[in-house]
C-alpha cells in the first residue's frame, strides 16, 4: 500500500484551478475550483467552485478532503460555490464525523441557499460574513471587506495570525476597484487578487490589469498572486502581463493551476 506523503504544508496555499468567467469555467480553459489554504496545520477551502474536490484528490501536494476543517465563500457565484456541498460531505465525513466551519455570505444561505438542508445539522457552526465581524479560525483571525459585484454579497478577506502579526495576507474576490479595498488590505505582504479583466470595462464588476496596478501601487505588497484569470488574460501570456506589473518590491506573479504558495515565505 502506498502511502501519499506530499501532503500541503503548513502556512501554504494551493491554486486548485486559476479559471475566471463562467466561459472559461464551463469549457475548463483552466481548472476551477478555488484553493486550499493550511492555516496553522488547519486545512480551509476557500471558493470551492467546480472541480475542487477532483483537484484536491489527484494533485500533488494532495490535499486530503478528510482534512478539510473549515469552509470560506466569498460569495454564491457557482464557479466559487459549486462543490461546496461534496466539500461540506468531506467535512463531516460522510454525516458522520459532524463539525466544521461553513463561512459565506447572508444571501448564499437566506435567498437561495447553496448549501443543501440535510447537510446543515451536521455542520458545527455556520457562520454568516459581516463586516467588520472577524472570524476566528486555527486562531487566525479572518476579517471580510464587503465587495462589489453584480448584485450579490461578496466579500475579500484580510488574514491575521496574533503570533505571526508581520505576515497579514488577504484574498480580493470579484468585484469592481473600491476606495475602500487599498486602505482595508493595507500592510499586507501578500496578496491574492482575483484578476480577471485586461482592460477596465465599466459594466463589467470585475478587477483588470490596471486596477491591480493601482492596488500594487497603493498597498505595496511584497508579493501578489493573479488568479481567476479571464479570456483576453489567459489568451495573452498572463506570466508576461504578471511580470509587466512587478516593481521594485512587489512581485507580481500569474498563478497557475496546483501552483503551491507558502504564506509566510516573505522576508
Ligand atoms: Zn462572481
Ligand atoms: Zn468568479
Amino acid at each position: 500500500m502506498s502511502v501519499i506523503e506530499d501532503c500541503l504544508p503548513e502556512n501554504s496555499l494551493i491554486f486548485l484551478g486559476t479559471a475566471g468567467t463562467r466561459f472559461n469555467v464551463i469549457n475548463q480553459t483552466r481548472a476551477s475550483g478555488g484553493m486550499v489554504v493550511s492555516l496553522n496545520g488547519v486545512h480551509v477551502a476557500i471558493d470551492p467552485g467546480p472541480g475542487a474536490l477532483v483537484a484536491m484528490c489527484s494533485r500533488r501536494p494532495f490535499v486530503d478532503p478528510n482534512r478539510i476543517q473549515g469552509i470560506l465563500l466569498t460569495h454564491r457565484h457557482i464557479d466559487h460555490s459549486g462543490d461546496v456541498n461534496v466539500m461540506a460531505e468531506a467535512m463531516t465525513g460522510g454525516g458522520r464525523r459532524p463539525g466544521g466551519i461553513i463561512a459565506l455570505p447572508s444571501d448564499a444561505l437566506d435567498d437561495e441557499p447553496v448549501i443543501y438542508r440535510y447537510l446543515r445539522s451536521k455542520i458545527g457552526l455556520i457562520h454568516t460574513w459581516k463586516e467588520g465581524e472577524s472570524l476566528r479560525l486555527a486562531g487566525v483571525e479572518i476579517t471580510p471587506l464587503k465587495l462589489k459585484h453584480h448584485g450579490v454579497e461578496c466579500y475579500g478577506f484580510r488574514f491575521h495570525d496574533p503570533e505571526n502579526p508581520a505576515s497579514d495576507w488577504g484574498i480580493v474576490s470579484d468585484t469592481t476597484l473600491t476606495p475602500e479595498i487599498s486602505p482595508f488590505f493595507s500592510g499586507c505582504r501578500t496578496m491574492v487578487v482575483n484578476t480577471t479583466l485586461l482592460e477596465k470595462v465599466d459594466r463589467i464588476e470585475h478587477l483588470s490589469i490596471p486596477d491591480v496596478a493601482t492596488i500594487i501601487h497603493d498597498i505595496a505588497p511584497e508579493r501578489l498572486f493573479m488568479t481567476h484569470l479571464g479570456t483576453r488574460i489567459l489568451e495573452g501570456s498572463p506570466e508576461r502581463i504578471a511580470a509587466s506589473l512587478s516593481k521594485d518590491g512587489t512581485a507580481v506573479t500569474a498563478a497557475y493551476d496546483g501552483m503551491v504558495i507558502n504564506l509566510r515565505g516573505v522576508k
